[in-house]
């Protein structure tokens, strides 16, 4: 009977100091907050809709409908965007929270493992997941850290503390290639140098690294398939593949059974097949898509997170092998999206921003995707509704609907008619919580 109190009294202390330490910015669940949406893209439609009223009851979206037939709530806060579009927020498949765009004058990817101390990182890090979140950007899958270990789990437990602002993330954490597939490379061979992944060799050692990860907190397990690219004497662009089929598939299993899925960064040719007959979920980048490749996309109902913009940035010179391949990479790309497009294959939204300054737009790959074929607002949806879908919030996230979190954005312009609009984010709201409204 004592033990049963002190136990009471304990569980009672424990959590009075925890609710003390966390500053959770939702409203309560009865508060009710209603926006007025002069144009609403709700994420999921095919066409805006006028004058909408939404009601928001707590931190998640109550109804949906028209500005003259619904009733305001008594004592609602009423925000009103009448002048603006209203969009859900927005979702980056495929980010880098942990690199700060690999500036060669600042000692590009080299630097970020050799000099910078981890609370250094780890402050940049913070400051890249708040300009996502003023961006309008209320998720992100964050495709792994660069050397930097767990450090996303961190950062990620600090948003949903409420101790710094963020977009909620889902974290890969180390991710995954084989000796010989990753940097730092190009050192003494003496030397040990210190890796941007988690480096297996073998089934045995590939299945261990991601239980390790999923242990220490991965929501998703990124794995490189192809490494290095070049350009052969056809003038075909070639990649190094790095895990076999049965490394990818230890992966795979072990994540799949978790109830978890696997991105793969994969560029084209043997990497790229071994990617899809190992059961990845994701192709990353997936730069040269041959047909066989579609179709089995197609068959396995595998994402495409195409990456467009960033490879449009820090071309080397026209006259050398690196300049060669730069090139190659922005030109198949081209070709391989507009293929899978037409085919039908899923696609997600996804900048690899981080391997971008984190000082410029996301929002530049949706100029990317439409250039390529994409309509507006399939783009918008790739970064919304397709997006959750591939997350496994459907419903709950990237959509303005009854039931959704109250992530939500807007915009002055028509992004319908200029996607350049939505680089001029407003009005952010996540999780019922006004974040950002501009004057
Ligand atoms: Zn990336």
């Amino acid at each position: 009977m004592k033990k049963a109190r002190w136990a009471v009294f304990l569980v009672l202390a424990v959590s009075l100091s925890l609710a003390a330490q966390i500053k959770n910015s939702a409203p309560q669940l009865k508060t009710y907050t209603v926006i007025r949406a002069g144009t609403l893209i709700d994420g999921k439609s095919d066409a805006p809709r006028r004058d909408q009223l939404i009601v928001i009851r707590g931190n998640r979206i109550d109804r949906v409908s028209d500005a003259v037939s619904t009733k305001i709530p008594a004592g609602a806060t009423v925000i009103d965007l009448s002048q603006a579009t209203v969009l859900p927020g927005l979702i980056d498949s495929h980010t880098h929270i942990f690199l700060q765009g690999e500036d060669p004058a600042e000692g590009g990817y080299d630097a970020n493992i050799l000099k910078y101390p981890l609370s250094l990182r780890a402050a940049r890090a913070t400051v890249a997941a708040r300009r996502a979140l003023e961006q309008g950007f209320t998720v992100l899958r964050d495709v792994e850290t660069e050397g930097a270990g767990y450090g996303d789990v961190g950062i990620k437990e600090a948003i949903e503390g409420g101790y710094i602002p963020g977009p909620r993330l889902l974290v890969a954490t180390r991710a995954i290639s084989t000796t010989g597939g990753y940097p730092l490379e190009g050192y003494a061979p003496e030397l040990v140098m210190p890796k941007g992944v988690q480096v297996v060799d073998g089934p045995v050692e590939a299945r261990k690294a991601a239980r390790e990860q999923l242990d220490h907190g991965a929501d998703w397990i990124k794995v490189y398939m192809t490494h290095r690219s070049w350009v052969d004497k056809q003038g075909h662009l070639v990649s190094q593949p790095t895990l076999t089929v049965g490394e990818l598939k230890a992966v795979t299993d072990e994540a799949h059974g978790q109830q978890r899925k696997v991105a793969c960064h994969a560029y084209g040719g043997i990497g790229l097949h071994r990617a899809l007959d190992g059961g990845c979920d994701s192709i990353e980048h997936g730069l040269d898509l041959d047909d066989d490749a579609i179709a089995q996309m197609l068959r396995q109902g595998t994402w495409l997170v195409p990456t467009l913009a960033v490879y449009y940035y820090d071309w080397s010179p026209e006259n050398t092998p690196e300049g060669q391949r730069d090139r190659a990479r922005a030109s198949v790309h081209e070709v391989s999206f507009k293929k899978a497009l037409k085919a039908g294959v899923k696609i997600a939204f996804g900048t690899d921003i981080g391997g971008i300054p984190w000082t410029d737009p996301i929002a530049q790959e949706f100029g990317y995707m439409v250039r390529f074929g994409m309509s507006p607002i399939d783009a918008i949806k790739a970064a919304t509704s397709k997006a959750a879908e591939l997350l496994d919030v459907k419903g709950e996230l990237g959509v303005i609907a009854p039931g959704a979190y109250a992530d939500i954005i807007a915009v002055s312009g028509d992004p319908l008619t200029n996607m350049d609009a939505l680089k001029e984010v407003n009005f952010v709201m996540k999780d019922g919580a006004v974040f950002k409204q501009a004057k």
